[in-house]
């Protein structure tokens, strides 16, 4: 029995942190469906994991298979659109100071949620389930606590329905999140994220190490691999 009767809606992109939030909410939300943005700029290792990691799920996990619902893709290329249009030379400059590319879409979380509770509303799914985290990726205000739960009122209001954003990775650091992998779904689910999951910027799945495929060096996977070295040190 799942401990939580709500319908939930998971932001999943087939990477580690959004496959540990489809495990989470299989083990808590009595009904679970995912959505993916497809922004464009998927490379074809991203929609491979997605799928996989689907069909591993329901395969090797039993007590979840009859809870996990369907799969929604939207079609975001209007990302690239907005994407395209030229910064100021000064905000160009701030960007590019930020590490971020020129082709950034500010906010985009912000995109995603409210494109994602637009589908929930219309599928009966109550929870939107996504695995933005403070301590990582601090330097996206979009991914920030206090912004997502300020959306989570506008977009309740706006539908005049309650929506509820859950986070569950919010507080936590890569080492962390490999130990709730653990504890959700023990060694079967860390040999699925290992195996099946990408998160590597550059679309790697040549390079195997420890903690899975990538090219080792971007800073996603750079993340990855010291996050799970922490988690082993740590038993
Ligand atoms: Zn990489």
């Amino acid at each position: 029995m799942a401990s939580d009767t709500r319908h939930a809606l998971v932001l999943f992109s087939g990477g580690q942190d959004s496959t540990v939030c489809l495990a989470y909410a299989l083990e808590r939300y009595a009904h679970v469906e995912t959505i993916g943005f497809d922004n464009g700029e998927r490379k074809p290792a991203e929609r491979a994991s997605r799928v996989n990691v689907r069909q591993q799920l329901r395969s090797r996990f039993p007590r979840w298979a009859p809870r996990l619902g369907d799969d929604h893709v939207l079609d975001l290329s209007l990302l690239e659109q907005i994407g395209s249009t030229a910064p100021t030379a000064e905000r160009e400059s701030e960007m590019s100071a930020g590490g971020l590319a020129n082709s950034f879409v500010p906010g985009r979380n912000l995109l995603f949620f409210t494109f994602a509770a637009t589908v929930a509303d219309r599928r009966g799914l109550s929870v939107l389930v996504g695995g933005m985290c403070e301590t990582d990726f601090s330097a996206y205000p979009d991914c920030r606590d206090n912004a997502l739960k300020s959306l989570q009122v506008a977009i309740s209001l706006g539908l005049d329905t309650a929506m509820m954003i859950d986070t569950p990775l919010m507080w936590l650091d890569k080492a962390e999140t490999w130990a709730m992998t653990e504890k959700l779904g023990g060694e079967p689910l860390i040999e699925l994220v290992v195996e099946h999951t990408h998160s590597c910027y550059l679309g790697d799945r040549e390079h195997r190490h420890a903690w899975g495929y990538g090219c080792g060096m971007c800073p996603s996977c750079d993340l990855r691999g010291k996050g799970y070295e922490t988690w082993l040190e740590s038993w």
